[in-house]
């Protein structure tokens, strides 16, 4: 038995939770309707979260939600396991560097092993397209994951950042 206030912050929780589905659930209805969606820029009017929020700010809000998802996500966790070769000690499927899951950043430790997804979750050259493409995409099978190096994932993500700038300017010149 929880003692109120614990019985409360589940509650909370739960509530949270609950509207959080309700909000994603006519998100994905909105794409039904619209037949797809397009991230919206940074920049745009005030729709989301009683008019706190534009629709880029609670895009990245879901996204991170999403993404806090995947550390219960078995599929993962089964790349991890097989991935470690000692205490600590993981192997990098890109360089097969052995390293320490965390290194030391001045006090704190800093994470040095990734979780990557091969196909990434959204294509650079496409760019978002639907949450539904997002989640399945986000939750997908072992073949999909690879464990890496902090060296080799942020090669990864700064070739997949030039190729979506690239795709934002095409875009921004064919004023999509
Ligand atoms: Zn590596």
């Amino acid at each position: 038995m929880g003692s109120p206030p614990q019985l409360k912050r589940i509650i909370d929780s739960s509530c949270w939770t609950i509207n959080i589905l309700t909000r994603t659930l006519s998100l994905q209805l909105n794409i039904l309707a619209t037949g797809s969606m397009k991230m919206a820029r940074p920049s745009g009017p005030k729709v989301r979260c009683s008019g706190q929020w534009t629709e880029s700010r609670f895009n990245s809000f879901v996204t991170s939600l999403l993404r806090q998802g995947t550390r219960r996500w078995g599929p993962l966790q089964e790349v991890k396991k097989a991935a470690n070769v000692s205490r600590g000690i993981y192997e990098c499927a890109e360089c097969k560097e052995h390293v320490p899951v965390t290194v030391r950043d001045g006090r704190k430790r800093k994470q040095n092993t990734f979780v990557d997804h091969i196909d990434p979750i959204v294509d650079p050259a496409i760019g978002f397209t639907t949450w539904d493409e997002y989640i399945n995409r986000i939750f997908c099978e072992e073949d999909n994951l690879q464990l890496i190096c902090k060296a080799c994932h942020d090669t990864k993500s700064t070739e997949e950042r030039a190729i979506a700038t690239e795709r934002r300017k095409k875009e921004r010149e064919s004023g999509i």
